[in-house]
């Protein structure tokens, strides 16, 4: 068990769709730690618990969910550390409730945003921030930028000194709160959706909101800036695609996908286990481009989003399977 990474579940409440054909819950949370199969559940009296550093009831808002999962990692950025937070799950889990959230419950993100530039606007006049963000999409292995959607096929570059660096990209400076906002409305808008026969316009793609969040002391006269990378990601949806019966062009989209995060199970499982070589950064983009926000002493929050029916039994399995992997 990692420190660096903290794993935590959320289950949602059940939807209209899933109450109408008489779906019961069929997890139970266990003192805000674990998740258990009810009688509800075809594989209750099967001896599964799953067992995390949090896990969210139905009735959990996202300000929870911001505030055990995601403000330590964001305060660290402001201290120069990298940090990563993912929202893995399957199509229609809460993924993007949790990451983004709506006007009446913000989500991980807008909570970030306003406790960053809060933050900055309360330091000591002895500090300086500079604060740049890049918002893209990773689909089908293609990058697009999410802020100049006509950008649709950024490279990856080597950084001489270390790392990978996405070329081309648009990273303005933001100034406040607001403008973050914008940026995120105005890239939210370009996003990938597909309609899948799960009936669902389920998000096939990945998306990466990054803030560097740059420091320096004014009283220090060699000029040493502080940098803290922070990516929020929302993951593709995490369903096999039997389930969907993909075929053709979607059948190879949905290799892809299972691609990178399989990739992102196999990184985070190495990193988890405390190694820090032989991880397998380079089997995708999604982890190539996270690379310097993982490893090393980087902080990194996984939020598994699941939904309570029995229908999703073995979906939401999977999940508990792929969150267990990563503690
Ligand atoms: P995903 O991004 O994983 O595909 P969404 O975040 O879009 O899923 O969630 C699907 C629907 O369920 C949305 O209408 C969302 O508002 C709702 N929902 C998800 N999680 C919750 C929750 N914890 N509480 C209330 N509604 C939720
Ligand atoms: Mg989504």
């Amino acid at each position: 068990m990692a420190e660096n990474i903290c794993v935590s579940v959320r289950v949602r409440p059940l939807n209209k769709r899933e109450e109408e054909c008489s779906q019961r819950e069929a997890w139970r949370v266990v003192d805000g730690k674990s998740v258990v199969p009810t009688e509800h559940n075809p594989r209750n009296g099967q001896g599964y618990s799953f067992a995390f550093d949090n896990v969210f009831d139905n009735v959990s808002t996202s300000e929870d969910v911001y505030d055990k999962c995601a403000r330590g990692i964001i305060l660290s950025a402001l201290e120069g550390q990298n940090g990563t937070i993912f929202v893995y799950g399957q199509t229609s889990s809460g993924k993007t409730h949790t990451m983004q959230g709506s006007e009446s419950q913000p989500g991980i993100v807008p909570h970030g945003i306003s406790f960053i530039f809060n933050e900055i606007k309360h330091v000591t006049n002895s500090q300086e921030f500079l604060v740049r963000c890049s918002y893209i999409e990773i689909y089908n292995e293609n990058i697009t930028d999410l802020l100049n959607p006509k950008n649709s096929n950024l490279k990856l570059h080597t950084n001489p000194k270390g790392g990978v660096y996405v070329g081309n990209v648009t990273e303005p400076v933001i100034a406040n709160a607001q403008q973050a906002m914008e940026l995120i409305s105005k890239g939210a808008a370009n996003r990938q959706v597909g309609e899948t026969k799960m009936n669902e316009a389920s998000s096939r793609s990945h998306s990466i909101f990054r803030m560097v969040i740059e420091c320096r002391n004014k009283s220090d006269s060699s000029g040493a800036v502080m940098v803290g990378e922070l990516n929020m990601v929302d993951l593709a949806g995490s369903e096999r695609q039997s389930q969907t019966q993909a075929t053709g062009a979607r059948l190879k989209e949905g290799a892809n996908i299972n691609k990178s995060l399989l990739t992102l199970g196999n990184v985070i499982a190495k990193l988890s286990e405390g190694e820090q070589s032989h991880v397998p950064y380079r089997d995708s983009k999604l982890t190539r481009i996270l690379e310097r926000a993982l490893g090393g002493n980087s902080r990194t929050s996984i939020i598994c989003t699941i939904t309570p029916a029995a229908v999703h039994t073995e979906e939401t399995l999977s999940t508990l399977k792929f969150a267990t992997r990563a503690k």
